[in-house]
């Protein structure tokens, strides 16, 4: 497959902020803790299943601390409808109890604390940080990873290889783009049936529709 010229990059990235500049994630979130929960309960779930959840999960357990004084077992009934949810109940306790214990009951927000805690990758701490704080990073989840190899923007095997890849084609405004790709890999791009005859604005970019899956 062949990379990208400079010139096609700038064109598709100009296409994804004309289209997706406005763009915010689909989580629903009011702080710092309710985010990085909703993010770590997102993974192989979708986000209006999530958004469901949440409301029940943040009207039992609404900060930090209840969640840290709370259980295995009582985190798990109220997530049980998300994939992996005894593994999630796992990782949400302890990290609030590492959150509380550590980080004086507030969500840190620099990537080397953010990976210190149960559940939190590269990808979800890079999440973290540009929804909530809007910095300029990427994070390459199944959505990014696809589109990127169908747009030949990264030949990379692995997630973390396709971000800096993508990173040093963009450059600037990462965090929009990363919305961008997840909503068109979401909605456009799909992994299956992808909508490339009536709805693709980049088709002329395109260099394979394979479905494409990190290693
Ligand atoms: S043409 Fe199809 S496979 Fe290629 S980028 Fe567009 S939607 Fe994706």
């Amino acid at each position: 497959m062949k990379k990208q010229s400079k010139k096609n990059i700038a064109e598709i990235k100009k296409r994804f902020l004309e289209r997706y500049g406005a763009a915010t994630t689909e989580l629903e979130f009011a702080s710092d803790y309710e985010l990085l929960v909703a993010i770590i309960l997102s993974a192989q779930c979708t986000d209006k299943r999530v958004n469901i959840i949440t409301k029940g999960l943040f009207a039992a357990l609404p900060t930090v601390e209840a969640m840290a004084d709370s259980s295995v077992e009582e985190i798990a009934s109220l997530i049980k409808s998300c994939s992996y949810f005894n593994n999630k109940a796992k990782n949400l306790l302890a990290m609030a109890q590492n959150v509380v214990a550590n980080f004086g009951g507030s969500i840190p927000h620099d990537e080397a604390s953010l990976k210190s805690l149960a559940g939190v990758g590269q990808k979800t701490a890079h999440v973290f940080m540009i929804e909530f704080l809007h910095q300029n990073y990427m994070a390459v989840d199944t959505h990014v990873f696809r589109t990127a190899h169908r747009l030949g923007l990264s030949s990379a095997k692995t997630a973390v290889k396709t971000e800096e890849d993508l990173t040093k084609a963009y450059m600037s405004e990462l965090a929009v783009l990363h919305q961008a790709m997840v909503l068109f890999g979401r909605y456009i791009c799909k992994a299956k049936n992808p909508l490339c005859d009536s709805e693709c604005f980049l088709a002329d970019f395109c260099q394979s529709r394979s479905n494409f899956k990190p290693a």
